[in-house]
Formats: structure tokens, C-alpha cells, sequence
């Protein structure tokens, strides 16, 4: 399949489905045609072309990604006094219930199940601070993790590249899926499903084999083509932060003057109006630049289930815990047939294809150790 041909438009609302079951595609599917070059492009600013990105909702995206609390009052249909933040809360929460709160109702529906944990990192594991390099995790978080690793499967799923994920969690014992699933690494004893064809042989950095999945490994030259494009388009734009991810790249505004977000998404459209086979999709202030290719978070966690040898319903309970546009991806998975629990993590209430909520990274830090707790009371009681 030529991916020149999938669109040509830069902006998708969802994915192109290439109609290809998980684990049964072969990797030419994702292939460029031969031959294709990728240009340095970079464009002149085109003086009143701003109604581009306001009539195609880029704008709006952009102001809805931290939504002033009366709109998100109207998103779901609270009608109670718009500054008693807790009671809206607690009333979105009848539809999301904490994770923390029906604690015993899902280790009931594990009993007997393999507990499987997915985890975001930013916003879920570490809290969202104005530089994205700065981002850690707090030493609690990361024992909490540790503990949970121990005893149930677990991986990061990040939107970030899988080497910098690695460099802020630091722990060996995880599953590491890095620019929202593209870039997954298993150790090779860990892999079930190595009779396909698209893993990569190598070694990580201790020099252990492992298998890699990398469905938009053909992007990468475009990739790093469109970021230093980026950087030099955005370079006079104070606050304007641009991140490579290898297989995505992040356009981050959290930093930047508001006045200034119409000017960051007209450099973005006229960037990606050359590059039909990236898509944009939106993040908590950020733009994020993204292949064309039918590959998501709930992608990425189908496809770590099947390869782990642990798709079977019946015997495994996945949980995801994330915070983003992007989870939502994983929380349709694990809604869809019943499968698991998505959890979102959310101080605010908003819609959301997850089951549950926690209000913030300290919560979820306190659901992660609840479930160690409980793993080791209810070992000690079987011994
Ligand atoms: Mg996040």
C-alpha cells in the first residue's frame, strides 16, 4: 500500500484504517513508495492566511485543550454553580467513580485473573510542568511502580520517544512502548508472538536481546525532516518548545503567549500542508505530528496483549491508566467487549471513553500501591 495516496489532507480527525488485523499485516504495508524524497520545505509566512487554521478548528482544538471550567460545566451537563469546582466534581465522578473507591469491586473481578497494567507517564505519572525535559517522577511513584512491575505485567505507553520514557522512569522491569505505541521493545524471552514478521532483532543499552515493533520506522527521515523544520519556523515564536519523538514530533505551546497560538498553528498548517502522509492530532498544549498510519495507544496495548501471550479475556484484566487525548485510543479498546478497566486521570470532569477516574498523580500512585498491597495479602493468605 502506497501511503502517498491514503490522504491528502495534513489533518485527520481519526486514523485511515488500513484494514489489517493487528499482528496479521506484513511490514510493506507501512512502506513509502521507492524512491520518494522529502524535500526541505520551509515555508514563507503568508500574511492574512490565519483564517486556514481558525476554519479548520486547529484554533479551537487548541483553546479546548485547557477549557475554562463553564464550558467543561455545559461538556457534561451539570447544572450546579459554576464555582463549586468539588460538587461538579463529585457529580462527574457518578459517572467516572474513583478507582480508589470501587477498589474492591475490581480485585473481585481479578480474583483469579492476570492483572496486566498500562500506564501513561505525563500527567499520570509525573505531573505536567512548563518544561517537558523536566518532567520526573517522584521517588514515591516510582517504588509504586516498581511494586506493581513485580508482581503484574506492566508498560509505559508514552507519547514521548521510548528512550527518553526510559531515561525518566529508569526502571528495567517494564515494558517500554514509546511516540504513542509506534516504538515497542520486548526482552526476546518476553516475546510469545515471534512467528510474525515485523519485529527487529537487537540489543537495548545493557546489551540484552530484545525484539523491537516499529510499524512507522519509514517515517523517520520525514519525521526528523518536519522537526528541524519546525524548529526553524518557531524559532522567533518566544516560549515555543519543539520535540522529537523519532516516529511523532511534538509542537508544545504551554510556554507560549496566547496571543501568539494562532501564529504557532499557521506555522504548523503551512509546515504539514507539504507532508499528506503526517497527520496532527491535539494533546494538552501541544500539537502533535504524527504519521498516517492506522497505529494508536489502544493499538499499541491490543498488540503488547497478543505478543505477551495474554489476549485471552477470560484469564487477563488489563487496566489503563492515562490522562490524555490520546489514552482515550486504549480506554475504547478496553471498553469495547468488556475487556478491562480504563482509568482516567482528571482534576476536571470531561468525557471520556475510560470507566473510572483518579484525580491526580497522587492518586494514581496510591491506586498502584493499593493493588501491590493487596498482591501481597492475598499471596500471604494462599501460602
Ligand atoms: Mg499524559
Amino acid at each position: 500500500m502506497d501511503l502517498s495516496s491514503v490522504n491528502a489532507s495534513p489533518v485527520l480527525a481519526d486514523p485511515v484504517p488500513i484494514n489489517q488485523t493487528i499482528l496479521g499485516f506484513h511490514s510493506s504495508v507501512f512502506s513509502l513508495s521507492s524512491g520518494t524524497s522529502f524535500p526541505l520545505l520551509i515555508p514563507k509566512k503568508k500574511p492574512g492566511k490565519l483564517d486556514d487554521v481558525r476554519s479548520n478548528g486547529w484554533l479551537d482544538a487548541m483553546q479546548s485543550s485547557s477549557p475554562p471550567r463553564k464550558k467543561m460545566l455545559k461538556d457534561v451537563g451539570v447544572e450546579l454553580a459554576c464555582d463549586d469546582s468539588d460538587l461538579v466534581y463529585y457529580s462527574w465522578m457518578l459517572k467516572y467513580p474513583s478507582a480508589l473507591k470501587l477498589f474492591n469491586r475490581i480485585i473481585n473481578r481479578a480474583n483469579k485473573k492476570k492483572i496486566v497494567i498500562f500506564l501513561d507517564y505525563d500527567g499520570t505519572l509525573s505531573p505536567i510542568v512548563d518544561d517537558p525535559n523536566r518532567a520526573f517522577m517522584s521517588i514515591d511513584m516510582r517504588a509504586a511502580v516498581k511494586g506493581v512491575a513485580k508482581y503484574f505485567p506492566t508498560a509505559i505507553i508514552s507519547g514521548r520517544s521510548r528512550d527518553k520514557v526510559y531515561e525518566l522512569v529508569g526502571l528495567t522491569e517494564l515494558f517500554y512502548a514509546g511516540s504513542h505505541g509506534m516504538d515497542i521493545m520486548f526482552s526476546a524471552e518476553d516475546t510469545m508472538s515471534i512467528n510474525h514478521t515485523d519485529y527487529i532483532r537487537s540489543t537495548d543499552k545493557q546489551g540484552k536481546d530484545v525484539n523491537l515493533f516499529q510499524p512507522a520506522k519509514d517515517f523517520i527521515p520525514m519525521i526528523d525532516e518536519v522537526y528541524r523544520t519546525l524548529v526553524e519556523v518557531t524559532k522567533d515564536i518566544p516560549g515555543a518548545f519543539i520535540e522529537n519523538h523519532k516516529f511523532c514530533t511534538s509542537v508544545h505551546y504551554r510556554n507560549v503567549d496566547d496571543k501568539s497560538w494562532p501564529l504557532i498553528a499557521q506555522c504548523v498548517h503551512d509546515v504539514l500542508k507539504d507532508y499528506p502522509r503526517l497527520r496532527l492530532t491535539h494533546g494538552r498544549k501541544v500539537l502533535e505530528v504524527r504519521p498516517v498510519i492506522d497505529w494508536d495507544k489502544g493499538k499499541a496495548v491490543e498488540f503488547l496483549l497478543e505478543s505477551l501471550g495474554l489476549s485471552n479475556s477470560d484469564d487477563v484484566l488489563p487496566i489503563y491508566i492515562g490522562d490524555d487525548r490520546t489514552d482515550e485510543d486504549a480506554f475504547k479498546v478496553l471498553r469495547e467487549g468488556n475487556r478491562g478497566y480504563g482509568i482516567l486521570v482528571s482534576s476536571v470532569p470531561k468525557e471520556s471513553k475510560a470507566f473510572l477516574s483518579l484525580r491526580d498523580t497522587f492518586e494514581v500512585k496510591d491506586f498502584l500501591k493499593s493493588l501491590v498491597t493487596w498482591k501481597e495479602m492475598s499471596d500471604a493468605d494462599n501460602y
